[in-house]
């Protein structure tokens, strides 16, 4: 079986991103409720307000649940190009003019790191979306697929196999953050297998 690692930094810095470029955001790809990429929906240019990103190989934002990830380091993640494993769009500056060092992206394949702290869970009730949040003792349920490597765990951070983690450490990041996971025989939070998506009753989204 596949090990698996939590990758995501230690860094508090996020991406504040432009009010107007967030609005467009929540009326065309990404959810007006829960701010996720809406399903089969391309991500678009971001707007940033603020030009300073630090050093820090990922953040993510206050407005949209979307990792911020330089460039440099998806492809040090991937291998293969980075269209196989996220869809993504340009981040621009304050100006307007893209920058060349960092890309807006979310990982094709989602995964929901779960925990024994204190775990809550609920689906959004515009695009369906499993939320989830835990303060603690986390794991992953089910065993994730056997031939992926990188999975969304929502808003920045990423799950990886051990291969990856490996590949990625050798090029010491700053203020990467490393967990690794284990994939539990059962689920500690009590709450069974949880599907990714639960169409509300009065949606016309599809997959
Ligand atoms: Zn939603």
């Amino acid at each position: 079986m596949s090990r698996y690692s939590l990758i995501g930094c230690r860094s508090e810095r996020h991406a504040e991103i432009d009010p107007n470029s967030q609005r467009a955001a929540l009326s065309s790809w990404a959810c007006s409720e829960c701010h996720r990429n809406l399903p089969g929906q391309h991500l678009q240019d971001v707007q940033l307000s603020h030009t300073a990103l630090g050093s820090q190989p990922l953040m993510g934002s206050f407005g949209l649940y979307v990792g911020f990830y330089r460039r440099a380091f998806l492809d040090q993640l991937c291998d293969s190009a980075i269209d196989q494993h996220f869809r993504h769009a340009a981040v621009l500056g304050p100006n307007g003019k893209p920058y060349r060092d960092w890309i807006v992206a979310v990982a094709h394949n989602r995964i929901v790191v779960r925990g024994s702290d204190l775990p809550e869970h609920n689906y959004c009730p515009v695009c369906g979306a499993l939320r989830y949040v835990t303060r603690g003792g986390i794991f992953l349920y089910p065993a994730p697929p056997e031939n992926i490597d990188i999975f969304d765990a929502g808003g920045g951070p990423l799950v990886v196999t051990e291969k990856v983690v490996e590949r990625i450490l050798e090029y010491r990041w700053p203020k990467l953050a490393v967990t690794e996971l284990g994939v539990a025989p059962r689920p500690l939070d009590g709450f069974g297998t949880l599907p990714l998506r639960r169409l509300p009753s009065n949606a016309n989204t599809s997959e």
